[in-house]
């Protein structure tokens, strides 16, 4: 350029990709969330097909001042990555998935459901550990934690975490990994979806996997005070390779379940179920199933031959839900375990549960603060689920749950971001606990005008305390 020369005016940001706006076919289709309860009306919809179509979107929506979402499988329990009259950046066209056997990684596109993810890998006999239902999203999994199956033998799914690709709110594609942004990387293991950038694609090590095996045992819903006593004793400290929950449903419904997938052989598995099979609560039936990887995951995920005996998310499509969290650190005396009788016993439905998922093994072996995920040291989390199909049964259910989190209270702590719940007042300490100020630093570097915003997205830190260096903030 020539001294005095005006520079060329900057192009619009414009909007790329498969656009969707209201009043065009499959708006609403396109706006629809998986929870039925949640009914929002963006102002435009991108389905991005590379990661430019992003950058174009956080650029276009940055210059006019417009809200955005980023969204990948729509699972937010709260429906947060969706936003009345703003911008949705949806990734779930960016689908592929790419494995190295020979690096043991894979290359996975932000988009894909989980059910893609399983299938790819499992055709080279490898899997990553994820969540249980086929249909969420890789993104907002692996952004909160992901809890599945194979969690106590390999970890969370943030733990199998090397790298993402990333759209950051200045519209630059970057790299995290552990040589380049460790912070953004360490962020998103665990640090929750939505907050720092859109995610284009994740780099993860890849284990293998041939077959394993799978139970589900059953016991008469009066059984329950022992079989509490019995499976607190036993699911967060039994064999790695073992990774279990326990299904405490409305006492309509007439029985409990624990369901559970051992790394290993089904004899294996018999003897190491001993001692649940052998407490004082004698089970009403009981199945053991070795089985391919991949059939496994059809099973637990509803798709297999006998969705009601295994299917561990008892989910459809469409449909309404409410659902909370808490962790317990400590074993349940009689008076947590009362609480919980006496609310399955008062539930508004049959299909209201209190889901354990045991922890410890390999989520228990990383320190709190290695990854954003802070509930390491929990035995198990709580899960309460509320499901109903007239909208005229909401308010019972949702009054229900909130109700049976509150009187829990005195027995747990926490909770867990990817089950996220808008009525948790201290929601940023119950979800990242003592990494929270290291959270909003990285916030504070990344995403200074807070672009990445909704109702439950990591506070700012003030700015004194975003100048300090994130080592020592952690350490306070
Ligand atoms: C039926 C069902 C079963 C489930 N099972 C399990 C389970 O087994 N284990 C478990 O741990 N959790 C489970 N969950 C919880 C699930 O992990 C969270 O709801 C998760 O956030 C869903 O991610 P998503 O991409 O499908 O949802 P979305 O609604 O698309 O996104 C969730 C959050 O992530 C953000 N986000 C989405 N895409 C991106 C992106 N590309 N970049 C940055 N941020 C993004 C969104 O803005 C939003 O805040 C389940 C949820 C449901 C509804």
């Amino acid at each position: 350029m020539l001294p005095g020369e005006r520079p060329p005016p900057r192009p619009e940001p414009r909007l790329t990709g498969r656009v969707v706006l209201p009043g065009d076919p499959g708006y609403d289709d396109a706006r629809e969330v998986h929870n039925a309860r949640i009914s929002r009306n963006p102002g435009a919809i991108v389905f991005c097909q590379d990661a430019g179509d992003a950058a174009n979107a956080v650029r276009w929506a940055a210059a006019r001042g417009v809200e955005i979402r980023a969204r990948s499988g729509r699972h937010c329990y709260e429906g947060f990555s969706v936003v009345d009259a703003g911008l949705v950046i949806d990734v779930s066209d960016l689908r592929g998935v790419r494995v190295d056997r020979e690096r043991g990684v894979a290359v996975v596109g932000a988009g894909a459901d989980l059910l893609t993810v399983y299938d790819a890998l499992g055709q080279v006999g490898v899997t990553i550990p994820g969540g249980t239902c086929p249909t969420v999203g890789i993104a907002g999994l692996t952004l909160g934690g992901g809890f599945g199956l194979l969690s106590r033998a390999l970890g969370l799914t943030c733990d199998s975490l090397l790298a993402v690709e990333m759209v950051t709110a200045d519209g630059d594609v970057i790299r995290a990994d552990e040589g380049e942004h460790q912070d953004l990387l360490w962020a998103c293991r665990g640090g929750g979806g939505g907050n720092f950038g859109v995610v284009t694609s994740f780099t993860f090590e890849t284990h293998p996997v041939s077959e394993v095996s799978i139970f589900r045992i059953a016991w008469p819903w009066a059984e329950l005070p022992g079989v509490m006593e019995a499976w607190q004793a036993f699911a967060p400290c039994a064999d790695d390779r073992l990774t279990c929950l326990l299904q405490l449903r409305a006492r309509s419904s007439g029985e409990i379940a624990c369901i559970g997938q051992l790394l290993g052989a089904g004899q294996e598995l018999y003897r190491l179920l001993q001692p649940l099979l052998a407490a004082r609560a004698a089970p009403s039936s009981v199945s053991i199933d070795t089985v391919p990887y991949l059939g496994a995951v059809g099973q637990m995920g509803g798709l297999g031959r006998d969705p009601d005996r295994w299917t561990v998310h008892a989910h459809q499509a469409q449909e309404r839900y409410k659902n909370s969290s808490a962790y317990a650190y400590e074993r349940f005396g009689g008076d947590a375990i009362a609480t919980l009788s006496a609310a399955l016993s008062g539930a508004p439905s049959s299909r209201c549960l209190v889901q354990l998922d045991a922890y410890g093994g390999a989520v228990g072996r990383i320190a709190p603060d290695a990854t954003a995920f802070p509930h390491r040291r929990a035995l198990w989390s709580l899960q309460y689920q509320a499901y109903w199909t007239a909208p005229a049964e909401e308010a019972e259910n949702v009054a229900w749950v909130e109700r049976l989190r509150r009187a829990m209270l005195p027995h747990v702590r926490g909770a867990y971001v990817n089950y996220m719940d808008a009525e948790i007042e201290d929601w940023p300490e119950a979800y990242y606990g003592a990494n929270l100020a290291r959270l909003a630093a990285i916030k504070a570097r990344y995403d200074p005008r807070d672009l990445f915003h909704f109702p439950r997205s990591i506070p700012r830190p003030p700015p004194a305390a975003a100048s300090a260096p994130p080592a020592a903030r952690a350490a306070e």
